[in-house]
This record gives C-alpha cells, sequence and structure tokens, in this order.
C-alpha cells in the first residue's frame, strides 16, 4: 500500500518536473511511511525514500517506518540541505498550504541553489481515495461512536449539563479504544441550537429542548465523524417539522450518492430540499467533507465543489437547519462510497429519538 501511495507521488513529481520532494506535516509523512510521530521530515526523490527525525522518535522510527534509509537528526533543516546535497537535487517539491513563509525562506537560505517549488495538494489528493485498510480503519473508528452512545444514551436527562454530556461521551470514545476525542464535541441544546458550533457548554439540557451531538474519535490516526440531534421529551412542533426536513434531505442525498457524481450536485439535493421547504436561508455551510487521517479533508460537498465521486470516497453528509433565537438540527453521517454503492460507516440511529418519556 505504502510503495503504491510513493509511487502515485513520484508520478506526480514527474508530472511537475521535480526530482525530489520534502515533506514535513505529520499527516503526509505518516500516509507515506507508516510513521506516527509528530515530528519528522520525509525525502522523496526518483529512486529513494529517506525518512529522518530526531533521537526521541528513532526507535518508534525504526518499529515504523518504511522507507529506503531511517536517519537521525540534530537539526531537521541541517539534515534537508545535506540530503538536497548528497542526491545533487534542483527542483524541489513542497506543499505551499503546509510550510510556513519562513520555513521556505529558511530552505532557500540553506540550499540557494535549489529552485523550490509548490507541488500544491498532490498529496492531499491522493489521500481522498482510501483502500480496504483505511477504510476498515474508519469503519472501527465509527464504531466506537455507537458504542458510546449507547453508553450514554441513558443518562441524557433533564437538567443534565452539556458539559457533562460532552464528557460521558469522551469518556465512553476512550473506553472503546479511541485514541483521542476526534474535536472539542459540540453539544447544543435548546436555543443554543442554532449556532452550528456550538461547543459544549454549562448549560442545562431541559425537557423540551433538542440536543445537537456532534462527535468522534480516533482508531489508527483514522477519524470519526457523526451528528445527532435528540429530543428530551415531547418538543414544539416546529423543532419536529425542522428535524423531520433535515432528516429527508440527508437521507435523499445519501441515496443520491453515486461515482462520477459531482459533489455539488449531492449538496444540492439537500439543499433544494431544504429550500422547497422554507428553510434555505438557514443552511448556510456545506453538507459535507471527506474523513481520513484528518476530521476535515478532501473532498469537499459544497456548492463551489469542483470534484467527482469516486469509489474510494469517505466523507460526510451533514445538512443542518439553524433558526436563531428558535434552535437547530443538524444530523451527520460518514459515509464511503465503495465499489459504486454507498455504506453508511457511522450507525447511530438517525430515527427521530426523544430520550425521556
Ligand atoms: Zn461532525
Ligand atoms: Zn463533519
Amino acid at each position: 500500500m505504502l510503495k503504491s501511495r510513493v509511487a502515485q507521488v513520484r508520478n506526480t513529481m514527474q508530472n511537475l518536473r521535480l526530482d525530489g520532494i520534502v515533506l514535513f506535516d505529520a499527516v503526509s509523512i505518516r500516509y507515506l511511511c507508516g510513521f506516527s510521530g509528530s515530528d519528522a521530515v520525509l525525502l522523496v526523490t526518483g529512486e529513494k525514500l529517506v525518512f529522518a527525525t530526531d533521537s526521541r522518535y528513532v526507535v518508534q522510527a525504526q518499529e515504523q517506518v518504511v522507507a529506503d534509509e531511517i536517519q537521525e537528526y540534530r537539526e531537521k533543516l541541517g539534515a534537508v540541505s545535506a540530503l538536497v546535497e548528497r542526491f545533487a537535487l534542483t527542483r524541489v517539491g513542497f506543499a505551499d498550504k503546509l510550510v510556513s513563509v519562513e520555513l521556505l525562506h529558511q530552505m532557500q537560505d540553506r540550499s540557494p541553489a535549489v529552485e523550490w517549488r509548490s507541488f500544491g495538494d498532490a498529496v492531499r489528493n491522493l489521500r481522498q481515495i482510501k483502500d480496504a485498510g483505511e477504510i476498515a480503519d474508519l469503519r472501527q473508528a465509527a464504531a466506537m461512536n455507537y458504542a458510546a452512545y449507547q453508553a450514554v444514551r441513558g443518562s441524557v436527562c433533564p437538567g443534565m449539563k452539556e458539559r457533562d454530556l460532552a464528557i460521558e461521551l469522551e469518556y465512553s470514545l476512550r473506553k472503546a479504544g479511541g485514541e483521542d476525542k476526534a474535536f472539542d464535541f459540540i453539544v447544543a441544546s435548546g436555543s443554543r441550537g442554532a449556532l452550528p458550533h456550538g461547543v459544549a457548554s454549562d448549560k442545562q439540557i431541559e425537557r423540551g429542548e433538542l440536543v445537537t451531538i456532534d462527535f468522534g474519535t480516533r482508531y489508527n490516526g483514522y477519524y470519526s465523524d457523526e451528528t445527532l440531534t435528540l429530543a428530551v421529551g415531547d418538543v414544539p412542533a416546529r423543532l419536529r417539522e425542522i428535524y423531520t426536513v433535515v432528516l429527508q434531505a440527508h437521507d435523499m442525498a445519501i441515496d443520491a450518492v453515486a461515482v462520477s457524481m459531482p459533489a455539488r450536485e449531492v449538496d444540492k439535493v439537500a439543499r433544494d430540499h431544504i429550500s422547497a421547504r422554507g428553510f434555505g436561508e438557514y443552511f448556510g455551510h456545506g453538507l459535507g467533507h471527506g474523513v481520513g487521517l484528518e476530521i476535515h479533508e478532501l473532498p469537499v460537498l459544497s456548492p463551489r465543489s469542483e470534484v467527482l465521486l469516486e469509489n474510494g470516497m469517505v466523507f460526510t453528509v451533514e445538512p443542518g437547519i439553524y433558526i436563531p433565537g428558535v434552535g437547530g438540527v443538524r444530523i451527520e453521517d460518514t459515509v464511503c462510497l465503495v465499489d459504486g454503492r454507498v455504506e453508511v460507516l457511522t450507525r447511530c440511529p438517525k430515527v427521530f429519538t426523544s430520550v425521556v418519556a
């Protein structure tokens, strides 16, 4: 798997007429050579893959890294310039979105004869097509969400603080084997539900409210991302209606997903439904995003998206309606397109559910 990823990077190198690529970001490095630590550098040339890190990570690297060479350095940029010199590289690529201006200037100062060129999103683009092992990890992370939901569901009741629900979810995800929380969980009840990014607060959840819960974890580096909106007892008819519209938009969008379909068309299916029901102005964000070694990655599903959906893509479908002063609903699943079919990885039930009688 790693070899074919490196081979694809070499194709990009050839297309851009680069004779090497230097990677500094942990996600790209992990993707291409298996290293899960946080500080290293990876050089790809036409023939060699050279990994270098400092003394803290050498033992870990020897266990994990698949590369032609594993080096230890005292100073990272010194190691990079020595490698560039050793392989006599003249045009070297870097990821302009992931390398700071300062770092670029330092590389230019160290290796002034080298032409440093951006290779853009090459590795991020590769990462949007997942292989079977990656999908298995994503499926496992999603299963942890389901386990945590089952563990916590019974304790959601009027009087519970949003914060405490978030903490219980985090604890249950860790107990289920999750590596870390994927982000600061959103637990937004009542009128706070109108905040698409309403991080859990000290507010108590009350009877008659909806609670939006956006949560996830990580397994083998791969994230889960899922949003439930639960009712606490009977909720007003308007909130019930919003729930129905969002769930319909969510289901219609997932049903529409197909190989070669423009991602923006999937967004449009959900958006058109929400607009037709009169709530268009309350759905302000894109329909979804890729999930993998990062919680937000390619592809983007939005009205401006240019990408066509392909087998191996894993992304969220998360329509929402947020009405200021009233409340909100978001329903999010992470789905995978594999062999032309859609598999919904996240498994918490999305049917309207009230947690108390
Ligand atoms: Zn989410
Ligand atoms: Zn999401």
